[in-house]
């Protein structure tokens, strides 16, 4: 699709544009869903690639787990990898198979293999078998994309509960730990593993302070690891996402009347749309980024990082 029809939100991602109006700045109205919320309910959509991520062959014959993968991030980056030639399996949480099958159904037209493979991955057990699931599945695994997470707000230390707390590094780092130990076996040579951190591990907002230390943890469990695996030719990376338009937001990941405004303090001036992450994950993904290793890579539409 070119950028002549008018419709800025249909640009493909190759298309020369300016970003600043690529896509508009939103102003989401108010909103609630109990966790973890729905694609099909975000108001208004968000563009996870569906008619804009064009794919060039870059991941030709890949078989990639990622969790988290119905919705928001993990479906832009989904659908992503299945226009660049990979096979993907999917995990999400039983609740979310309506948005699941959505993103399963744009993987096949792609032409490319989708395996939906639901599970909690508080269950420690499940993030094992998880990962023997999917290698079985797509006949092998050389990528898997830590992303699934969960964000709650919380004004005060005092009503941070500690079964939250513990529920949040369970999510966020302890199913990273489990899910990529699981996976060492089956990776080959050339496989690369790219977790999802945050802005959140360097500007940590006064409301997520249990979310906020998972992503910091995240960033430091990918430049150790990273270290480790290189001589056997396993990349590890992470991804920093700035404000991105996601379910993650409306069910509590924001107080209520930060929505209206979400994104628009960044130097671009509006939230990032999910498929603007999928290049970031594909060139993590992709053996273009070869000597690329143990790199956080900032998508946040300007805010400064260390
Ligand atoms: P999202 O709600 O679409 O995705 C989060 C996914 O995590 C859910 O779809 C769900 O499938 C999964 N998940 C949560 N708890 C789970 C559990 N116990 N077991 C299995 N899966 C579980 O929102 P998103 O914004 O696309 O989030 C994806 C990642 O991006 C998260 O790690 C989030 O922290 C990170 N992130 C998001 C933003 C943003 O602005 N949206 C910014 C920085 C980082
Ligand atoms: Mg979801």
């Amino acid at each position: 699709m070119s950028s002549h029809d008018g419709d800025s939100t249909r640009t493909d991602q190759l298309t020369f544009q300016n970003p600043v109006t690529r896509y508009p700045s939103i102003s989401p109205p108010k909103q609630d869903q109990p966790e973890p919320g729905l694609d099909r309910d975000l108001e208004p959509e968000t563009d996870r690639g569906e008619y804009s991520y064009r794919g060039t062959g870059r991941l030709e014959g890949r078989k990639a787990l990622i969790t988290g993968a119905d919705s928001g991030i993990g479906a832009a980056v989904a659908i992503g990898f299945a226009r660049e030639g990979a096979d993907v399996a999917l995990n999400y949480l039983p609740e979310e198979q309506a948005d699941a099958e959505k993103v399963c159904r744009l993987i096949e037209d792609a032409g490319r293999k989708a395996v939906p493979l639901p599970g909690d991955l508080t269950n420690a057990g499940f993030c094992a078998e998880l990962v023997d699931q999917a290698a079985e599945s797509l006949g092998g695994l050389d990528i898997v994309v830590n992303n699934a997470g969960r964000q709650i707000a919380v004004e005060t230390l005092e009503e941070l509960s500690e079964d939250q707390w513990t529920r949040t590094y369970e999510t966020n780092i302890r199913a990273i730990f489990l899910v990529t130990k699981a996976a060492l076996r089956h990776l080959p040579a050339g496989s690369a593993i790219i977790n999802t951190t945050s802005v959140q591990a360097y500007s940590p907002s006064p409301t997520l302070i249990d979310y906020a230390s998972t992503k910091a943890a995240i960033n430091n469990f990918t430049k150790g690891l990273a270290q480790q695996l290189a001589p056997k030719g396993v990349r590890v990376n992470a991804v920093a996402p700035g404000p991105f338009w996601t379910p993650l937001q409306v069910s509590d990941g924001q107080p209520k009347e930060a929505l209206p405004d979400f994104g628009k303090s960044t130097p671009i001036g509006r939230a990032g749309q999910p498929t603007e992450l999928a290049p970031a994950y594909v060139f993590l993904a992709s053996p273009e980024s070869s000597y690329v290793i143990g790199e956080t890579l900032n998508v946040n539409g300007g805010m400064p990082t260390p």
